[in-house]
């Protein structure tokens, strides 16, 4: 199927799915216009990469719905200058959104199959501002701090400690918390009076693994 197949279908999506919903920041509208979505999941699954829910991604993992895409990455506010820290590469699809928006993205992904295919496609597409890492996110990561904003595309049962330290003062990072079947989208915020805590919504994503406890 070539590209010119999908900008239908991608049009749709922002449409009915991102703007429909309340998805304002024009951004993150043109970003999630111009990234192929369908590159990023395997052949046999392209035709429904704009549809309005996660695909599988190989390793038992998924790559998100978009609505939950553009909706983590507008509550990040980027500008452009941004050091972004991502937890759970997957297929890379949200790393290319905010590679779109950022300064540079620092990725962590802990399948090894699934960061090196990211890797590998990031770069095919010509992304020359993003860093892999192979490991446990939820130790962020330490030599690349501080990070202006960091999203987590896994969900855990509260905010790892390392990745708030890591969080710039004046930063902003976005998790979803919960157990295995009920989770919220949270935001937190860092200011110089300490951390606020915004609800933003429901969600369901896989669970973040903690590699040390596992
Ligand atoms: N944003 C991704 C979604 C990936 S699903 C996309 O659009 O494709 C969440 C990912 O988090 C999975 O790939 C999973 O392997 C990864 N993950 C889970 N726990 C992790 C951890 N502790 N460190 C790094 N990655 C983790």
């Amino acid at each position: 199927m070539e590209e010119q197949n999908y900008i239908e279908p991608r049009e749709q999506m922002i449409e009915n799915q991102l703007i429909a919903r309340g998805i304002k920041d024009q951004r993150v509208l043109d970003a999630m216009r111009s990234v192929p979505r369908h590159l990023f999941v395997d052949c046999s699954y392209r035709h429904e990469a704009y549809k309005d829910y996660p695909l599988p991604i190989g390793c038992e993992q998924t790559i998100s719905q978009p609505y939950i895409v553009a909706l983590m990455t507008e509550s990040l506010q980027l500008k452009g200058t941004e050091k972004v820290l991502e937890i759970g590469t997957g297929s890379g699809y949200q790393t290319a959104i905010l590679a779109e928006l950022a300064r540079h993205v620092c990725t962590v992904e802990r399948h090894e199959l699934l960061s090196s295919n990211a890797e590998k496609i990031l770069q095919q597409m010509g992304y020359n501002n993003i860093s892999f890492k192979k490991g446990d996110g939820t130790l962020g990561w330490p030599e690349k701090a501080p990070f202006d904003s960091i999203l987590v595309a896994a969900a855990a049962k509260k905010v790892p400690p390392s990745l708030l330290e890591q969080l710039s003062t004046g930063g902003r990072l976005v998790i979803p918390i919960g157990d295995r079947l009920v989770q919220e989208l949270v935001l937190f915020s860092k200011d110089a009076r300490g951390v606020q805590e915004l609800h933003l919504c429901g969600c369901r994503f896989v669970p973040l693994i903690e590699d040390q406890k596992s």
